[in-house]
């Protein structure tokens, strides 16, 4: 019997997050990404996506599960995994999510994992396993390539061209060797094209946050999340080429020390809700670990124009006191539209009761439409389907090659014709 290599696709032909990808060969499935959807299911029934021992005890022909990356729409759903399934996840995203789920108790904890790293192939049954480094602003992001039954399969995860990595992309189109099928992300192709979407690259997000520290007279708060790296990066060496200390709050600075970053590059401020998180579960080392770091509120009272301080928004009532946002610069570096939200309300009136300054310097963690089309013409695939997009159809007109499928369809791997088979 010729052996195949079958892929389903449970959520991700037609929508951003919720990404889960089963592939069968011989027998035996793996499976890609366990995904929170962006939006809840009408019917909680459909959460959970029909993957047989996935979720229970199974037949044992499933062998894993493989995450690309630490974000929840491609994890979310990982804590609801059978016992018997081996995870796989990079090393420094599990100790940053373990850290994350001690100052987030309600959020799924994320079950113990084995670990991915780059170009280090995983076999398990007919499957060969090899991630692949990309560059999405968290930590250990990666691609996925799936060899099994004469067939190679690249999962792109998600990533961006104009991060500070940009050689991941390089090393992947130059080494990864001819595909028979791209699963690639097209989550920034939308109707009415890139132009409005351009994004500035990461390192012109740093020189502007350089540029707007330094001609600072007063204090200047960041708000970013803690889990975006490359931008935690990008503020505290703006902050410390303006010669400013770098505050992060205790969670933030927690997730900081987890992914390996050096701890005499910050400075800790624990926030109200934080300490009593502390108190709560006597977790009293957590302080004690940063002790030598801890700024107070006196201290930051006394010299704001030598700090910045980057913190969750809830923190900005309780920093008011301190005086830190009186004319203070604000820098703004998540989407836009969620500052303009009902959720920030309370936000924009205390900036705005203080007179702060705020100016929004961000970049997506998205490939641009021209990066997407430019890697796909790149690499050398036979079939691409789109994935973790809202746009299949304009994915089509996009990608060269592009084959479209729909949730919970099964289709084989297309080989390369006999006599040409793939040797890379
Ligand atoms: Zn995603």
């Amino acid at each position: 019997m010729e052996r195949v290599l079958a892929i389903r696709i449970h959520r991700g032909t037609h929508e951003v997050g919720g990404t889960c990808i089963e592939l069968a060969a011989d027998g035996e499935r793996i499976v890609l990404d366990a995904g929170m959807p962006m939006t809840p299911p009408r019917r909680c029934s459909d959460l959970l996506p029909d993957v047989p021992g996935l979720w229970a005890e199974g037949d044992g022909s499933l062998r894993g599960l493989f995450i690309s990356h630490p974000h929840p729409d491609h994890y979310g759903l990982a804590d609801l995994v059978d016992d018997d399934v081996p995870i796989f996840m990079g090393p420094r995203a599990q100790a940053v999510l373990r850290e994350s789920s001690f100052f987030i108790p309600w959020a799924p904890a994320f079950p113990p994992a084995l670990p991915l790293e780059h170009r280090v192939p995983v076999e398990l049954g007919p499957f060969t396993v090899t991630p692949w480094r990309v560059d999405h602003g968290a930590e250990d992001c990666f691609a996925l390539l799936v060899e099994a039954a004469g067939s190679r399969v690249l999962y792109s995860g998600d990533w961006r061209g104009h991060g500070p990595h940009p050689e991941t992309v390089e090393e992947i189109v130059a080494n990864v060797g001819r595909l028979d099928t791209l699963l690639v992300e097209g989550t920034r192709i939308e109707i009415g094209g890139d132009d409005h979407h351009i994004s500035p690259t990461e390192a012109a997000v740093e020189q502007a946050c350089v540029e707007l520290i330094a001609a600072a007279r007063r204090g200047v708060v960041a708000f970013a999340s803690a889990q975006n790296f490359d931008r935690l990066d990008s503020l505290q060496r703006a902050a410390h080429a303006a010669g400013r200390e770098f505050v992060l709050d205790l969670y933030a600075a927690s997730l900081w020390i987890a992914s390996g970053r050096p701890r005499d590059a910050i400075r800790v401020f624990a926030t109200r809700p934080q300490r009593r998180r502390i108190y709560e579960t006597e977790a009293f080392e957590r302080t004690r670990a940063v002790r030598d770091l801890r700024i107070f509120p006196e201290e930051i009272a006394e010299r704001p124009e030598e700090l910045v301080l980057c913190l969750r928004t809830s923190a900005v009532h309780e920093i008011e006191d301190t005086g830190v946002l009186l004319d203070a610069d604000v820098i703004w570096s998540m989407w836009e539209g969620y500052l303009q939200g009902e959720s920030m309300a309370s936000t924009r009136q205390v900036l705005r009761r203080n007179g702060a300054r705020v100016s929004f310097i961000h970049t997506s963690g998205h490939a641009t439409a021209t990066d997407l089309e430019a890697f796909v013409r790149r690499v050398d695939a036979r079939e691409v389907v789109p994935i973790h997009t809202r746009s299949p159809h304009i994915c089509a007109g996009t990608f060269p090659g592009a084959r479209l499928r729909t949730d919970g369809e099964w289709w084989d791997v297309a080989r390369e014709p006999e006599g040409h088979a793939c040797t890379a």
